[in-house]
């Protein structure tokens, strides 16, 4: 009986991880670290009995959440290797060392500061451990399907989520029977100006659906009104914009919609800092993977550098970051991390909070218990790195950037199914967004939704 236990990302929106099991082989559907919240961080530190005896990894995307405790599980055991196209495997290289390398940070910086909950204070893994597992990734295709074993075979769909994203076709033999399920993924955008579309969904027998946004939509309006007016508004004021972005998808598309307004001439040219050499990095990925593309982009591409990557300053040392603080004048400073919760974009808030001028544009996501939240929520008082820093600064909320699909777009991809799955687990969301969307499915005809329970496990072949 083929069956899968839900990891992760089950009541949370973090952590993602599906473990498949058929005929005694253990597949495991992502290997995401828990973000967020103290006790959502602390399943981190937990060991997982089962890694030793899981057989292959398969990767929907390169993001934390999806990737980020690989070299947790490879500590705790797992030996197989880890499938993914070569775009995500690409990210992952930079993603993983970057996510070691802020490990080792914050457990320094806690040891000084002596608020860690470890004494002594400890990385979830290292930059050289999360380094090492780099060399277990094996491309597999974007586009057919490949076969991992006489079990599994997995075909990739565009999620249009961020640069190598997919949904995730599995084909599960056991005993002559043969059961589909489909993991969405993190869904993206509809008509976004860098990637292509998501996919329609294929037929399945069991489906695992992201709902993220499974409560609410973005804001109709346009990004390119939204962020003209805002740079305008605070550019008359004197003042400097701080954009915490995550250095994946976020970074290049602030980077796009900056450059068309400029050429546009709807905002004024001022100068644009890229604080962050992991999403200079990744830069360079998204000009390289033109098949990712949608047209819009690809025809801007052709004539242009399409994210002015020749005219934004983009600092790579800390010395040039550091540097940035004694900018005075009007400026637009994007750094990560995306949810404010670490990197160098944390010593850009603590410089440029305590400024009524300035703002902070949030631009996605913003889980429980991250400084982008809290921000969000509209704290008086921003307390990071052991300080507390008074919040004068403007901050403004800009979900049509998110990355996530709304709740209208998470309808319109369910909508491409002919025959509704047999049966959909609904993951990747916090309880308040999971259950809205739960509701808006089950009330459709021939639909039947669940929301999947931390630890759970289902039979797939039922
Ligand atoms: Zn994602």
């Amino acid at each position: 009986m083929a069956k899968l236990t839900f990891l992760g990302a089950a009541g949370s929106v973090t952590g993602s991880k599906y473990l498949v099991e058929a005929n005694s082989k253990r597949l495991m559907v992502d290997c995401g670290l828990f973000q967020g919240t103290q006790e959502l961080k602390q399943r981190n530190w937990a060991p997982m009995p089962e890694a030793a005896s899981v057989n292959w990894l398969v990767l929907t995307h390169a993001h934390l959440d999806h990737t980020g405790w690989i070299p947790r599980f490879i500590k705790q055991g797992f030996k197989g290797p880890i499938f993914s196209n070569a775009a995500t495997r690409e990210l992952c290289g930079i993603l993983l060392p970057d996510s070691g390398y802020l490990q080792e940070e914050d457990a320094n910086h806690a040891q000084k500061k002596g608020y860690s909950s470890h004494k002594p204070a400890l990385p979830l893994y290292t930059e050289a451990e999360a380094q090492e597992c780099l060399a277990r990734f094996v491309d597999n295709s974007r586009t057919d399907w490949f076969s991992i074993s006489p079990e599994f075979s997995i075909r990739q769909h565009d999620a249009g989520h961020i640069l190598g994203s997919a949904s995730l076709e599995m084909a599960i033999t056991e005993g002559g029977k043969k059961t589909v399920v489909l993991f969405s993924g993190d869904i993206g955008r509809y008509g976004g100006p860098i990637l292509n579309s998501p996919a329609p969904p294929v037929a399945a027998d069991v489906l695992l659906c992201e709902t993220t946004y499974g409560d609410r939509d973005h804001p109709s309006d346009s990004p390119y009104d939204e962020m003209a007016e805002v740079v305008n508004r605070v550019v008359k004021r004197g003042g400097v914009i701080v954009i915490p972005a995550f250095a994946v998808d976020r970074t290049q598309l602030i980077m796009y919609v900056l450059h068309m307004l400029a050429a546009a001439g709807r905002i004024p040219s001022l100068p644009i800092y890229v604080d962050s050499p992991m999403a200079i990095n990744v830069t360079d990925f998204y000009l390289k993977h033109r098949e990712e593309n949608s047209a819009e982009y690809a025809k801007e591409a052709l004539t242009e550098d399409p994210l002015a990557v020749h005219t934004v300053h983009m600092t790579r040392t800390s010395t040039e970051s550091k540097a940035i603080n004694d900018v005075k004048t009007p400026c637009i400073i994007i750094s990560a991390s995306g949810m404010a919760t670490g990197g160098r974009v944390l010593h850009h808030l603590v410089q440029r909070l305590p400024d009524a001028k300035n703002a902070v544009l949030l631009c996605g996501f913003q889980a429980e218990g991250t400084g982008g939240r809290a921000l969000e929520d509209g704290v008086k008082t921003f307390h990071v790195m052991g300080q507390s820093v008074p919040v004068l600064a403007e901050i403004v909320d800009m979900k049509q950037f998110s990355a996530h699909a709304g709740q209208s777009e998470l309808v319109r991809w369910i909508s491409g199914f002919a025959v509704p799955p047999r049966q959909t687990y609904l993951v990747h969301g916090e309880p308040v967004a999971a259950l809205a969307f739960q509701k808006i499915l089950n009330a459709r005809p021939g639909w039947k939704a669940d929301v999947a329970q931390y630890r759970q496990t289902v039979d797939l072949s039922a």
